[in-house]
């Protein structure tokens, strides 16, 4: 039989399995388990039941050595001998193993968790499982969103907020808006729609008195939040947040250097044109400007 790490053991054994056999297929790690339950009672009635014997069922688990692991579990199946019983035969159930999960509840947990945690991708996740990305995706979704919703917060205590619009590739509802604590990077919300009722209904959830303590609100350069800010956040100074600012002036500083160029040279710009040479970049803060 091949050698496991006791400690993949002594989870099993903690948790009401044994382990009947392993063995490697393929790169692979098969793990044989069944429950060590011997004498079940009836839902029903309460009375013992009687061993129908075992089906077997597959489903991932964690890897073991760094070799995706397969456990196959030795269901018990099991009757109720009470003629007047209506239960009849039923299977055994574990809470760490869902019924016809691809997964196993720690493994769906921890994929989950690499994944918004340490920052993997869910295909490499979901390579390092053997599973497929939707596998892999779902658990994502069924372990972060309630974290996502749990972290979302008010305006309570933040003095410099950041609204900017987004992109969904995937989505054909594509624009949502999203407002961030600039000063402690958290994400407060997240709403549907880039407009200016998208984000006057998040602003306007919040009391007068929690809006004034904002000072600073910076924004994507759309005109559309600019109304609800000024109305809504009448304390704060609005500002143009840092990466729209740089690329506006990119924009004006090419823009100058064409009509220009045009102006003295009467063409586009060459190579060799004294214009055509100039760095034009606005790179940020640290080295700005460089042209
Ligand atoms: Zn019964």
């Amino acid at each position: 039989m091949v050698r496991i790490a006791p400690w993949t053991l002594r989870f099993w054994v903690r948790v009401g399995f044994r382990l009947r056999a392993a063995t490697e297929d393929d790169g692979e790690l098969l793990m044989l388990v069944e429950t060590t339950a011997s004498v079940v009672g009836c839902s029903g009635c309460g009375t013992r039941a009687r061993s129908k014997g075992r089906r077997r069922t597959r489903v991932r688990d964690l890897p073991v050595g760094g070799r995706p692991t397969v456990l196959v579990w030795c269901m018990g199946v099991w009757r109720c001998p009470e003629a007047a019983c209506d239960v009849g035969s039923w299977s055994e159930t574990s809470p760490l193993i869902r019924p016809r999960a691809v997964l196993s509840e720690r493994a769906r947990q921890e994929a989950a968790r690499r994944v918004g945690e340490d920052g993997v991708s869910v295909a490499a996740v979901a390579r390092g499982l053997g599973v497929g990305w939707s596998t892999v995706m779902d658990a994502v979704r069924e372990f972060g969103e309630p974290l996502v919703e749990e972290q979302l917060g008010s305006l309570a205590g933040v003095r410099s907020l950041g609204m900017d619009e987004h992109r969904w590739r995937s989505r054909p509802d594509r624009w949502a808006t999203g407002f961030v604590d600039l000063e402690s990077g958290r994400l407060l919300e997240v709403v549907q729609g880039r407009s200016g009722a998208a984000a006057r209904g998040f602003l306007a959830s919040e009391t007068a008195d929690v809006r004034a303590g904002v000072g600073v609100v910076a924004l994507d350069p759309w005109r559309g939040y600019l109304t609800p800010a000024r109305e809504l956040l009448p304390e704060a100074t609005v500002t143009v947040d840092r990466f729209h600012m740089v690329r506006l002036a990119n924009q004006v500083v090419t823009e100058v250097r064409q009509r220009t160029q045009q102006d003295v040279m009467g063409h586009r710009g060459r190579t060799g044109d004294p214009l055509y040479c100039l760095p034009g970049r606005v790179c940020g803060p640290a080295g700005w400007p460089t042209g």
